[in-house]
């Protein structure tokens, strides 16, 4: 046996050396299953803890300890519970094996310490241990490994206590922490080792250009994403690389001064930045450049992060393009133009639209209210809204911005417009505003003249009352509704007396006046809505007086017939010495079995009737007139 210190120095060699040689090895399982690994380093720390009981240090003559607490407890707090308890189960069942009066306080020791380890691991949660957690871990063995002695014979815990409590206590101590020191070394290893795996992986994978360059702008690393960008076969093709040797030299200029820049700042910056490769072909690039420092803080490179936005760039100048021409479009349009979101604001309108509103131009801008634009129109009379009707107005015109629309518009000052609405995908609407004011007023001529024609068709060129074609019409029509409801419908015929005598006295155009003159008094008297007057040939007039019986004609007639002689008109030719009407009356009673044409046969006979009574004067048609002349119209007396 050499000296204590001696055995001191290879207890703790074996130590290390078991600790040494899993730190160099552990990296072959490092594919198997964690419980496997871990089972494995509680084999190997089984196995120091054996080789160290196997050789254990004399403290005093008969006074042997060893440093098994060590192994069992690293291999528990760094392997966790499946090291701890093989490498327990193995020390504890070889000092059994072993047997002697040590045994169970042998075993007792173990098993402490196997369960100090495994509380520690346990105790850290999954995180990395540190070196106060290491220090405790010593300490709580050193512990652990004197409760062994507590099953001791009383008589030789006190002759061995006093002499192996504190040196064991130490070494224990010394030897977790020596060994606790080097398994965490090994874990920061592995763990800088695994950060800088994932930090090549995701520079490797980043679809981004990542690169240092030197001073000189030499390329020091690239990703594969930089040798993409640069046509270059691979990232270690650019190594010791410039720019120059890649890019057309204009290019690789303005990128070198973008670099020099960035140096010279000393900050990092973004810039967008042309690329025109070899080829031809060109691209943009978002980069940022960050000065790289070594450690005492000195600018040794600098670090080139840049994104492709080529494609960003083109979509850009695209929308750019697109949205030009919209502007074009809208600027040189024709119609107005409006747009309001889901909200009623106004997001888009033309110089047109605004024109159309001189009065609320001022508030049609992007960003207005509907309601207010509505509401401020309302106020300063550019529509023709009554003012108690305007919120009423207003409700009216946000309901028909929710559904396609056509109406058209008339504004205070004359103008027509004509609207189209249309509710858009987003909840909002759009309108277009045409002007039709020119439009309107042709169709307003149209109508005039179709309202003219319509009256040439109808009415008598002379006289103005309705042309024979017309009055047959208005009398087949009230003769039915006559006929359907039962009702009596008149007629009265009316001749002007002596005529041919007054135009050959007067000559004709002076008869012509005269006709309508007495189609004036005709008008006058037959003034029901459903009354009808006609010119029915020559001189000869007719009347149709519907709901109305003979008398009711009887009457109405002879105040035609006053009516005619108050004009006083001079007729040299008549023995009255003024012009004068005979009227016939024929009457429907609603109910007779008779036709149109007996209608107009009874009053013509009623008429000659008149005639051959003396003129100026009024007959109604009676049957007995009608016997002997049942064919004949009047004829002169
Ligand atoms: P009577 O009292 O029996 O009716 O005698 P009359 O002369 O009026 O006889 P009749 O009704 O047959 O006369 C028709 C005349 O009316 C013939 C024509 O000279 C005249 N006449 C017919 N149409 C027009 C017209 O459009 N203008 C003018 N000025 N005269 C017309
Ligand atoms: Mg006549
Ligand atoms: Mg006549």
């Amino acid at each position: 046996m050499g000296s204590p210190w001696s055995e001191l120095l290879a207890n703790l060699a074996v130590v290390a050396m078991f600790v040494s040689v899993w730190i160099h090895t552990h990296v072959w399982l490092d594919r198997r299953p964690a419980v496997v690994k871990a089972a494995a380093f509680g084999l190997l720390m089984g196995a120091g803890a054996i080789i160290l009981m196997l050789t254990p240090m004399q403290l005093q003559p008969g006074v042997f300890v060893d440093l098994r607490a060590t192994m069992i407890a690293v291999a528990g707090f760094f392997g966790g519970p499946v090291a701890g308890i093989v490498a327990g189960v193995m020390a504890g069942a070889f000092r059994v094996f072993e047997g002697g009066i040590g045994a169970l306080a042998g075993a007792v020791g173990i098993a402490a310490t196997m369960l100090v380890g495994i509380a520690g691991n346990l105790a850290l949660r999954g995180r990395a241990p540190t070196m106060r957690d290491i220090m405790i871990l010593g300490a709580a063995t050193a512990c652990g490994s004197l409760l062994g002695l507590s099953v001791l014979p009383r008589s030789v815990v006190e002759t061995v206590l006093p002499e192996v409590a504190f040196p064991s206590t130490l070494l224990i101590f010394v030897s977790v922490a020596m060994s606790g020191l080097a398994l965490y070394q090994e874990r920061r290893r592995i763990e800088a080792l695994q950060s800088r795996r994932i930090f090549k992986a995701v520079v490797e994978t980043l679809p981004d250009c990542l690169n240092v360059k030197d001073l000189d702008g030499r390329f020091i690393v690239a990703n594969p994403a930089t040798a993409e960008l640069m046509h270059a076969p691979d990232a270690r093709a650019l190594i010791g690389k410039t720019d120059f040797d890649f890019y057309p030299s204009e290019t690789a200029q303005v990128f070198r001064a973008d670099e020099l820049a960035a140096l010279a700042s000393g900050v990092s910056t973004t810039i967008e930045q042309h690329l025109q490769h070899e080829d031809g072909t060109d691209g943009w690039l978002a980069t940022l450049k960050a000065p790289f420092r070594d450690r005492a803080g000195t600018i040794v490179g600098l670090i080139t992060h840049n994104r492709d936005i080529t494609e960003r760039k083109q979509l850009q100048t695209e929308l750019a393009e697109s949205q030009a021409r919209l502007g074009d479009a809208l600027t040189h349009m024709a119609d107005g133009l409006v747009m309001f979101d889901r909200d009623g604001r106004l997001v888009l309108c033309n110089a047109q639209y605004r024109a159309m509103f001189p009065k609320t131009a001022d508030i049609r801008v992007p960003g207005a209210d509907h309601r207010d634009i509505l509401r401020a129109s309302a106020a300063r009379g550019e529509g023709i809204t009554p003012p108690d009707a305007v919120e009423a107005w207003v409700a009216e015109i946000m309901a028909l911005q929710t559904q396609a629309s056509h109406r058209q518009i008339r504004l205070a000052d004359g103008r027509w417009l004509d609207v189209r609405t249309r509710p858009t995908g987003d909840g909002g609407s759009l309108s277009v505003f045409s002007d039709i004011t020119e439009a309107k007023q042709v169709e307003a001529e149209l109508m005039a003249a179709n309202e003219k024609l319509n009256l040439l068709a109808h009415r008598d060129g002379l006289t103005e009352l309705l042309t024979r074609r017309a009055f047959d019409e208005a009398l087949a029509r009230e003769f039915a509704r006559g006929r359907r409801n039962t009702t009596p419908l008149s007629l009265l015929i009316i001749d002007v007396d002596w005529f041919k005598r007054f135009n050959d006295h007067y000559g004709h155009p002076a008869g012509d006046e005269c006709l309508r003159n007495v189609s004036r008094c005709i008008e006058a008297t037959a003034r029901r809505p459903a009354d009808a007057a006609a010119r029915y040939g020559g001189e000869e007039f007719a009347v149709v007086l519907p709901e109305t019986d003979a008398r009711g004609a009887f009457v109405i007639a002879e105040t035609l017939r006053g009516k005619v002689r108050d004009l006083g008109l001079a007729h040299a030719g008549s023995e009255k010495g003024i012009v004068t009407v005979s009227i016939g009356v024929g009457t429907f009673d609603g109910g007779a079995d008779i036709e149109i044409a007996d209608l107009l046969r009874r009053a013509d006979e009623a008429l000659y009737g008149a005639k051959a009574a003396g003129r100026d004067r009024v007959h109604g048609w009676r049957p007995h007139l009608s016997e002997p002349r049942s064919t004949g119209s009047r004829r002169k007396a």
